[in-house]
C-alpha cells in the first residue's frame, strides 16, 4: 500500500464536503473550504491548468481508498454516508479522459500541485465514448470500439449542482460565433474530479466539461464524445473551441478569479481570441467600431498576454492545429478573423491559421518539455527563440513507484521521507546500499513475477476467447503449450506508448535473424512486452503495430523459441504501471529529436529500472555517462536535424544496427554480472527520481506562475526547485 503509515484515524463522516454547488466525498469541509477560498480570492492568485486530455486514474493512485482499506473502514450505520462508501470503494474507477502522454503528464502535474498545496484547477472536458477501446486481432490489427463508461457511475466524479435549484444539474453557458456578430450560447455541464493529495489535506480540482446533452445541436454533440476525434476538420475545430471558449464562462459561473491560465499544449488557445475580445470591448464599448486599427488590437492581445503560461509539447506536425482560412472564418467573429490574421498567420501556408504559432505570440512565458527539446523548438521558431524555456517533464512519483518497491525504500532509514521529499535519494549513505539493493532486488523479482503471471493470465483468456468469439487472439505464443508461455526471471524489456511512426516500435525487428542470432549463440532467453494505440485515423501507426503481431511467429521460429515478443491489447495507465515496475529494462526507440521528452522511461526509473534508449528527449538528461542505462542510434547535433517524418527519413537500419551492436552487452551484464546490473538500478533511483519527478517539475512552473505562497509551501517549492535546473545548456 503506497501511503505514509502515520496517517491519523479516519472519520469517514468527516469526508463529506459541501458547499453552494454540491456535496462530495474525499476531504474535509475545512480543506475543502480553504481550497475553494484560494481560486476566488480577488487577487486572483491561483492557475486554470488547461489540457485537452487528462489522465489520472483512480485505479492506479487512489489515497483515500488505501486509507479506508487500510483503517478498515468499509460501511457505515449512516445510509447516506453507506451509501458514498460503498461507491467509493466499490465503484468503477477509470475515466478514460486520455489518449496518451500529454494526458498523464497532467495528471501528474495536478497530484503534484495538490501535495505540495499549489492555488490551482485545472479545466478539460468529459468524453462520454473516452478516447477509444482496443480490441487486436492477429489477422486484423488493431480494432478500435467506444469505451464504455459513464460519469453518472463514477465514484470519484461528480455533477455540480445549480444553486439557484439544487435539484438540477449546473448549466453553463458557452458563446459560439458560427460566423454572427452575436453569439450563439451553447450549454454544458460540469463535472469534478478531485485530485486529492498523497497526505488527504489539499486537492486540485479538474472540471470536465460534459456537452453531451439531449438538446444539444447535432455539431456541438458529434464532437463531443470522443478524445481526438478526428473525422472531419470541423469537428477538430470545434473541439477546440470547446474547450478554449468554456475557459472564461466556467471561471465566471463559478466565482473563479484565476490570474493565470497555463495552456498545456495549444488545444485550448482560443481563449486568447475570448480575452483580446473582451479587452476591446472595454477599451472601445460593446459593439467596438471596425475603424479601430491593427495597432489597437495587437496592444490588446500584449495586455492580456500577461494572463497565459504556454507549454508546447511536440515538433511532430500532428501535435500542433492549422485550419484553413476559409473554413475557421465560417465558424467565428468578425473580431477573431482579425485577431487571428494577426496572429496566427502561418509562415509556410498563408491560406491556413496556425493556432501554435498564436500560442508562440500570446504569453508571458513558453517552456517546452525537455533540454533538447527547448533547441528543436527555437530551430522550429526561430522567431520566438529569445522566449523559450526548458522545463524537463517528470512523473508522479507516488503514483508510479510500484507497492513492492514503496515497501522497499520505507525500510531504509535514510528514504524515510521518500513520499514526501523524492530528493532524498541523491543522500543514500554509502553503508545502506548493499540492504537496499538486496530489498530492491527482492522487490523488482516479485513485481517481475506479478507482470508475468499477468500475462500468461491475459495468453489463457485470449485462447477461451478465440473459441467463443470470432477473434484471432493477438498473440503467436497463445497457440502453443502453457509450458512454452512465459517465465519469470527471463530477461524482460518493454515498450509501451501511443504508435506513432516517428516512435519507431517495430526498430528493434528490423533484421529479426540478426536479433535472433544473438540470442542464439549465447542462449539467450529474452521476452519482449510491447503494447499502446494508434489513432483510429492513423493509418501508418496502426500499420506499425500490425508488424509487431506479424514478428512474433518469426522471432520464435528463428531464435528457437529464446525470443518471445508478446503484445497486451488495451493499453493504459494500469498496464503501463505493471509493465514500468516488473521489466528489466525500457526501450525507447524514437526518431531523434522528435521525442520531444517521453515519460514512460522515467516510469520506469522510478523502480530502478533502466532504460535503453536513443538519446532523445529526456534521456539526454537521464543517462548520465552510461550510469543509468544505456544508449544507442544517431545522435548528431540538432541544428542538423532533420525534422521530417517521412519512412524514408525515419533511419531504420542504421539505428536498428546500432542496436544489435549493443544489445549483448546489456544482457551479458544481466545474466553474468548481476551486481554490476543492480548497481545501474540503484543510480536510477539516486540520479534519475530527484529530477524526473514532477514535485520538481511543477515547481519549475510555479515560477513561471508568479504566484504569492504562503512561506511553508514557498520553502517546500524552493527545495524542490533546488533539485534541478531544467534551464541550463546543453553540452
Ligand atoms: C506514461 C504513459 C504514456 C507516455 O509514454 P511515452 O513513452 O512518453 O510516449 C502513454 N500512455 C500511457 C497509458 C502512459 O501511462
Amino acid at each position: 500500500m503506497n501511503l505514509p503509515s502515520t496517517t491519523a484515524h479516519l472519520h469517514p463522516e468527516e469526508l463529506i464536503s459541501s458547499n453552494r454547488f454540491g456535496t462530495f466525498f474525499g476531504v474535509t469541509q475545512q480543506v475543502f473550504d480553504t481550497v475553494w477560498k484560494n481560486l476566488t480570492n480577488s487577487a486572483g492568485n491561483s492557475v486554470a491548468y488547461v489540457s485537452m486530455e487528462i489522465g489520472a486514474d483512480p485505479d492506479v493512485f487512489h489515497p483515500l481508498k488505501d486509507l479506508l482499506e487500510q483503517q478498515n473502514i468499509s460501511e457505515s450505520s449512516d445510509p447516506k454516508l453507506n451509501a458514498l462508501l460503498q461507491k467509493y470503494l466499490y465503484g468503477p474507477r477509470k475515466i478514460p479522459n486520455y489518449s496518451g502522454g500529454l494526458g498523464v503528464l497532467a495528471g501528474d502535474t495536478l497530484k503534484s500541485f495538490a501535495d505540495t498545496h499549489i492555488p490551482a484547477l485545472a479545466i478539460s472536458l468529459l468524453y462520454r465514448e473516452g478516447y477509444f477501446s482496443q480490441i487486436v486481432d492477429s489477422k486484423v490489427g488493431q480494432i478500435d470500439h467506444a469505451t464504455c463508461w459513464t460519469p453518472e457511475g463514477t465514484p470519484t466524479l461528480f455533477q455540480l449542482r445549480d444553486p439557484q435549484s439544487p435539484d438540477q444539474p449546473l448549466t453553463i453557458a458557452i458563446p459560439f460565433y458560427n460566423g454572427q456578430h452575436k453569439p450563439t450560447l451553447i450549454k454544458a455541464q460540469v463535472w469534478m474530479k478531485m485530485e486529492i493529495a498523497g497526505r488527504l489535506d489539499y486537492f486540485v480540482p479538474e472540471f470536465l466539461l460534459d456537452y453531451s446533452l439531449p438538446d444539444a445541436p447535432v455539431w456541438i454533440r458529434e464532437s463531443a464524445h470522443q478524445l481526438y476525434n478526428a473525422k472531419s476538420i470541423i469537428i477538430k475545430a470545434n473541439q477546440r473551441r470547446m474547450l478554449g471558449s468554456a475557459i472564461l464562462p466556467l471561471l465566471d459561473s463559478l466565482g473563479f478569479t484565476c490570474g493565470t491560465i497555463h495552456l498545456n499544449e495549444q488545444h485550448g488557445v482560443t481563449v486568447s481570441l475570448h480575452l483580446i475580445l473582451q479587452e476591446l470591448q472595454n477599451t472601445f464599448g460593446e459593439t467596438f467600431p471596425e475603424t479601430i486599427t491593427d495597432d489597437d488590437v495587437l496592444a490588446a492581445a500584449e495586455r492580456v498576454s500577461h494572463k497565459i503560461v504556454y507549454t508546447i509539447h511536440t515538433p511532430v506536425k500532428a501535435g500542433h492545429d492549422r485550419f484553413a482560412r476559409d473554413v475557421y472564418s465560417a465558424i467565428s467573429h468578425k473580431a477573431f478573423q482579425r485577431i487571428l490574421n494577426l496572429l496566427a498567420h502561418d509562415e509556410e501556408t498563408i491560406h491556413e491559421y496556425n493556432f501554435t504559432a498564436m500560442a508562440m505570440r500570446i504569453n508571458r512565458a513558453i517552456n517546452s518539455v525537455s533540454r533538447l527539446h527547448r533547441d528543436v523548438t527555437k530551430k522550429q521558431f526561430p522567431a520566438f527563440s529569445h522566449k523559450i524555456k526548458a522545463i524537463t517533464n517528470g512523473v508522479h512519483h507516488l503514483t508510479w513507484i510500484s507497492e513492492n518497491r514503496a515497501c522497499c525504500f520505507d525500510q531504509t532509514p535514510s528514504l524515510q521521507n521518500w513520499r514526501d521529499d523524492p530528493g532524498c535519494f541523491v543522500s543514500t549513505p554509502n553503508h545502506e546500499l548493499p540492504l537496499l539493493a538486496s530489498a530492491l532486488q527482492d522487490a523488482w523479482n516479485r513485481d517481475n513475477r506479478l507482470l508475468i503471471g499477468y500475462i500468461n493470465a491475459m495468453l489463457r483468456s485470449h485462447r477461451e476467447e478465440m473459441v467463443e468469439t470470432w477473434i484471432d487472439p493477438p498473440n503467436y505464443l497463445s497457440s502453443l503449450p502453457e509450458s512454452d508461455w512465459l517465465q519469470p526471471g527471463v530477461f524482460t524489456i518493454g515498450f509501451a506508448r501511443r504508435f506513432s511512426t516517428y516512435k519507431r516500435a517495430d526498430l528493434i525487428f528490423d533484421d529479426i535473424g540478426r536479433l535472433s542470432d544473438i540470442l542464439i549463440k549465447n542462449n539467450w532467453p529474452v521476452n519482449f512486452l510491447f503494447a499502446g494505440k494508434a489513432h483510429p485515423a492513423d493509418e501508418p501507426g496502426k500499420y506499425v503495430l500490425k508488424l509487431i503481431l506479424d514478428n512474433q511467429e518469426e522471432l520464435y521460429q528463428r531464435s528457437n523459441g529464446l525470443g518471445k515478443l508478446i503484445f497486451i491489447p488495451g493499453y493504459d495507465m494500469h498496464v503501463a504501471k505493471l509493465m514500468v515496475a516488473g521489466v528489466h529494462a525500457w526501450l525507447n526507440s524514437p526518431k531523434r529529436p522528435l521525442e520531444a521528452s517521453g515519460t514512460s522511461g522515467m516510469k520506469a526509473a522510478m523502480n530502478g529500472v533502466p532504460n535503453i534508449s536513443i538519446m532523445d528527449g529526456w534521456w539526454v538528461e537521464g543517462y548520465h555517462d552510461g550510469q543509468t542505462g544505456w544508449k544507442f542510434g544517431y545522435e548528431g547535433p540538432v541544428d542538423d536535424a532533420d525534422l521530417s517524418e517521412d519512412p524514408d527519413a525515419l533511419l531504420y537500419s542504421e539505428d536498428a544496427s546500432a542496436f544489435y551492436e549493443l544489445l549483448p552487452s546489456v544482457l551479458g551484464m544481466f545474466y553474468a554480472q548481476p551486481q554490476q546490473y543492480l548497481a545501474r538500478a540503484l543510480n536510477n533511483l539516486r540520479l534519475n527520481i530527484p529530477i524526473f519527478n514532477t514535485h520538481r517539475m511543477a515547481a519549475e512552473y510555479i515560477e513561471q506562475y508568479g504566484l504569492q505562497l504562503d512561506p511553508q509551501t514557498q520553502d517546500t517549492i524552493d527545495r524542490f526547485r533546488s533539485l534541478y535546473q531544467s534551464e541550463q545548456s546543453l553540452g
